[in-house]
């Protein structure tokens, strides 16, 4: 196959489509922001579909890569299995990709720092803030309601995992994790998180560089006295440890089914295409899939329009299937009919009340004093 084609990001979506489309014989080139590879990136995936990953790789049938494993998989012996099935210099890290141009013509430019570079195919795989998703389609992803605060923290030393849920005004507030895998300096970790309903005024849009507003940036006052009010003192000393040993950041939720991944010779892949809550363990599942299905079309199809076409009705109606899942997770986490409330305040609110029932109940017992001396 002889195409010239940009794969922008280099995550797990862009490393799956490059290998696809290599093993296709296509001239592949990826450009990734980031200065370095991902291969100690902390985090772990829920489920991992091995079939799925050894297919990619083009090792379908072997026994592949001794680590990659069913579940609880750490996100950098994914990445790094993938990144070795690709030819050497096929990535290029610390390239910001930022604009296209001649966009709806059948040899895109990609504006690189030195210069334009045409490709016959650009692949958008840079994620949900992506800059390529506005070439292909109008859809922004909207805020799901709550927000995933994740913890990475070493277990050694470290009794967990977190485990504990409440139910305040209709909505789920819930905390859980498992041990994964880390990098090899680090061994196990426990991958950890707090499932919490958040008001949008308190997070930003998914735009490069903005996640949260201010308020958010570092772990928050109330969040440990959250923890401990709501899930109990053995949840509040794991997140206490895991905020001081480890890391925790907030992760809003924010989903997209976009009505479009492919317009011309620009097209979209993974959270650039369809964005769904963490919840679903399916986000880097669904971005692998498109990847292997742009590669079955391709194979397939006669000319590269049928195929882009296929790929194209395909992934929007996966994308539709993953939001639906998505808007499933939350109807726990921020149900239809809920008032954004901070946790702030809603931590606030429960100490006055508890405060208040204190010295009634101590009234009581003042009073039942008294009675017993009359
Ligand atoms: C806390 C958490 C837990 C999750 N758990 C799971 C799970 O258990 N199972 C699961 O399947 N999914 C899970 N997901 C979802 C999964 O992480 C994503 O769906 C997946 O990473 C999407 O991959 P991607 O390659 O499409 O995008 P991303 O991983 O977002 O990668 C985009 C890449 O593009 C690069 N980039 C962006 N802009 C540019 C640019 N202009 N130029 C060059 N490079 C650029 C970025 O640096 C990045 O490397 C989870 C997500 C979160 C937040």
């Amino acid at each position: 196959m002889d195409l010239r084609v940009a794969v922008v990001g280099a995550s797990l979506g862009g490393l799956s489509v490059a290998n696809v489309l290599q093993h296709l014989g296509a001239h592949v080139e990826v450009f990734e922001c980031f200065p370095k590879g991902f291969h100690t990136r902390g985090g772990a995936l829920g489920a991992v579909d091995t079939e799925l990953v050894r297919e990619i790789r083009g090792d379908a049938g072997s026994s592949g890569h001794r680590q990659i494993k069913g579940h609880g998989h750490f996100y950098g012996d994914l990445w790094q299995y993938f990144y070795e099935g690709l030819e050497e210099g096929t990535v290029h890290f610390g390239v910001d990709v930022q604009e296209v141009l001649e966009a709806s013509s059948k040899a895109p430019q990609l504006l690189l720092s030195d210069g334009p570079r045409e490709f016959d195919l650009i692949v958008g795989a840079d994620g949900g803030k992506s800059s390529i998703r506005p070439y292909v389609t109008k859809k922004l992803p909207t805020y799901a309601g709550y927000t995933l605060w994740r913890g990475l923290v070493p277990t050694k030393g470290i009794a967990g995992p977190p485990s504990g849920s409440a139910t305040i005004g209709g909505a789920e507030y819930q905390t859980l994790g498992f041990p994964c895998p880390g990098p090899e300096d680090t061994g196990t970790l426990w991958n950890c998180g707090v499932y919490m309903a958040i008001p949008e005024i308190n997070v930003e849009a998914p735009t490069r560089n903005r996640q949260v507003r201010e308020g958010m940036k570092k772990v928050p006052d109330w969040f440990i006295p959250f923890v401990r009010h709501f899930f109990g003192d053995t949840n509040a000393k794991f997140w206490e440890e895991c905020s001081e040993k480890g890391k925790v950041s907030p992760h809003p939720v924010w989903e997209l089914a976009a009505d479009r991944v492919v317009n011309g010779r620009i097209i979209l892949l993974g959270d650039a295409a369809h964005m769904a809550s963490p919840r679903t363990g399916a986000g880097a599942y669904t971005a692998m899939s498109d990847a292997v299905m742009l590669g079955a079309a391709l194979q397939r199809e006669k000319t590269l329009e049928e195929a882009l076409q296929i790929y194209n009705d395909d992934t929007v109606k996966r994308g539709q299937q993953l939001f639906q899942q998505s808007r499933q997770a939350a109807s726990y986490f921020a149900p239809s009919g809920w008032k954004p409330v901070s946790p702030a305040k809603l931590l606030e609110d429960a100490l006055l009340r508890r405060k208040a029932e204190e010295a009634k109940s101590e009234k009581g017992l003042i009073k039942q004093f008294q009675g017993c001396f009359r």
